[in-house]
């Protein structure tokens, strides 16, 4: 991490690509623990939230200035000391044991990188948030915004098999062609349609689901249902900006709307043994699709944060590493 950004991060100087600590996996000394070899990592909003001043307090820690960054990944033991991990087959990490950490079965056969994404945190995220807070019934009219990403579209598809309409929006025609593929009813391009002029049309909404703030979030105050349910998730129209006063607040008053704003990891105890039961399943049978946008290397790293902060991710963003 090399530079706290002002605004956007800058592809080529926020996070760079470092060489000169290379270890020999062969021969490092593991001094009781094990070697990871990553094969992919994912990159996701929240990351912009830590490249922050640290005495700015936040719900994740900022990263150390100087000293690599860090995100949930997949990777292989290669060897191990530890008795309680055993290496699996054959840019490393060194542990001491499982703190943090899950072994994957993956029975189901997904690809390793649906485990930072539509199998990994953001699914979970859609998983455990909707079945904590949307009390979503059959006949029921959603909205969703970044449809497109993988929180968004593993919320639609969650919507749909429970029988409800979906409304979503994206920033791209490719990307509401996308959602059109995932079932949603009424799909658009938030960038040349406006939210409220679609939602006049097409709601009153009983659920927003919410991953951008601004504009979008006044809009679904505004045509909200009575009892209407906001799952407030992620608000990335200001993760580079400065905060945006938000209009319309007083419907949350008047139509006496649930506001849940909601932390992915608070929700595990609850959910993850039943996710990780249910979801892969889903997935691996094609019910659940998912799309990714795959850099190869780790050198590509800074450019794919500025790309999700910017939207030009075309689905969920990732690092493949290593292929094995
Ligand atoms: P995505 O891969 O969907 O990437 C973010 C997307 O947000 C971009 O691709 C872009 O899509 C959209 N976007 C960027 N800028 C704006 C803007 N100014 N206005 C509207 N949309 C914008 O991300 P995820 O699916 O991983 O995450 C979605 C949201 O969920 C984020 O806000 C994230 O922080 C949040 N989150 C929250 C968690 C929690 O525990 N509460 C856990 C995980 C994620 P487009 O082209 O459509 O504009």
């Amino acid at each position: 991490f090399n530079e706290i950004p002002s605004g956007y991060p800058d592809p080529n100087k926020t996070v760079i690509y470092d060489e000169s600590e290379i270890i020999d996996p062969d021969t490092v000394p593991l001094n009781g623990g094990f070697i990871v070899k990553t094969l992919v990592i994912s990159i996701d909003p929240y990351m912009r939230g830590r490249m922050r001043d640290p005495s700015v307090k936040s719900y994740s820690p900022p990263f150390p200035l100087g000293e690599p960054i860090a995100n949930h990944a997949v990777g292989v033991v290669i060897r191990s000391e530890n008795p309680s991990v055993k290496p699996a087959f054959q840019t490393y990490t060194i542990l001491k044991d499982l703190t943090g950490l899950r072994i994957l079965e993956n029975k189901e056969g997904l690809p390793w990188s649906a485990y930072v994404g539509i199998a990994g945190m953001p699914g979970q995220t859609a998983y455990y948030a909707w079945k904590e807070y949307a009390a979503a019934k059959k006949g029921e009219t959603v909205f969703v915004t970044a449809g497109a990403g993988p929180v968004g579209s593993a919320v639609i598809q969650i919507a749909k098999s429970e029988g409800l309409k979906v409304i979503a929006s994206a920033g791209s025609e490719e990307k509401v062609a996308f959602l059109r593929s995932i079932g949603v009813d009424v799909a658009f391009n938030y960038k040349t349609t406006k939210t409220a002029e679609v939602l006049a049309k097409e709601g009153p909404i009983e659920i927003y689901w919410d991953n951008v703030g601004g504009e979008s979030l006044e809009a679904a105050l505004e045509y909200a249902n009575k009892n209407a349910r906001f799952l407030e998730c992620g608000m990335i129209s200001v993760y580079n900006t400065e905060p945006y006063p938000i209009k319309n607040l007083m419907n949350v008053v008047s139509k006496e709307i649930k506001l849940y704003g909601f932390l992915v990891f608070s929700l595990h105890e609850k959910y993850e043994e039943e996710f990780y039961r249910e979801w892969p399943k889903r997935v691996a049978s094609g019910e659940i699709k998912y799309t990714e946008d795959a850099k190869q290397g780790l050198k590509e790293t800074g450019q794919a944060i500025y790309e999700v902060q910017k939207g030009l991710n075309k689905g969920k963003s990732v690092i493949v590493v290593s292929s094995e």
